[in-house]
């Protein structure tokens, strides 16, 4: 199967991103672009929704029209990080539903244990979004995707901010069905499975916990 990388690296995603990753960038900064960021994001990663045609009065005529196919969109932020990724997402796509998946990171082993899972009843007949900002070791990543195919949704995208190389590979050895689509691929991760250069704890920067 395919596995399939998406760097978005457009100019604004680009600039914000720089200004982002900065130590001195304030939470509310790092929110606020976290969130200009994703309204970026979104236009990319459904690019390729099913359409279906309709037909509709404009004040002068019928004419042909299209609509999303289906149930649409089910957005799945990885607790807690994943969340800065969701209100922007969510002025796009404002009937959008959202489930959580809860996973933190076993800070000796990086393995992830689940501490919360909730997704919508109808989600065998919708399209789901990932969100993580962060792709490092891939773990945290992997284990959600395994919970979510439970679930049997029409298709599954990962989407997050910084991408590492190893978690990327990680992740498709495992899920290469699953497309990736990320602002930026980093250089390596460190020792503590940090991404480099990468922006330090995304949780902690968004919400202010360091
Ligand atoms: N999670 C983060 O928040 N930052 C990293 O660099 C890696 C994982």
């Amino acid at each position: 199967m395919e596995r399939s990388l998406h760097v978005f690296d457009h100019p604004l995603i680009r600039h914000k991103l720089s200004i982002l990753r900065k130590k001195d960038t304030p939470s509310w900064l790092f929110r606020t672009l976290l969130k200009e960021i994703s309204l970026l994001l979104v236009y990319e990663i459904t690019r390729d929704l099913p359409l279906q045609d309709i037909e509709i009065e404009t004040p002068l005529e019928t004419t042909k029209a299209w609509k999303l196919e289906g149930k649409k969109i089910v957005f799945v932020p990885i607790l807690r990080a994943g969340l800065g990724l969701l209100e922007g997402m969510l002025e796009v796509i404002p009937s959008a539903r959202v489930g959580h998946i809860g996973l933190y990171r076993e800070p000796k082993t990086l393995q992830c244990v689940e501490y919360y899972c909730k997704f919508p009843e109808d989600t065998a007949d919708r399209e789901v979004i990932v969100l993580d900002p962060m792709l490092a070791t891939g773990n945290s990543a992997i284990a959600a995707i395994h919970r979510i195919k439970e679930a049997t949704p029409r298709s599954i995208r990962f989407v997050c901010l910084l991408a590492a190389p190893e978690g990327v590979k990680n992740f498709h050895d495992e899920h290469p069905d699953v497309p990736i689509f990320t602002a930026a691929l980093d250089r390596c991760l460190n020792e503590k499975g940090y991404i480099l250069p990468g922006l330090g704890d995304a949780g902690d920067r968004l919400f202010g916990t360091k």
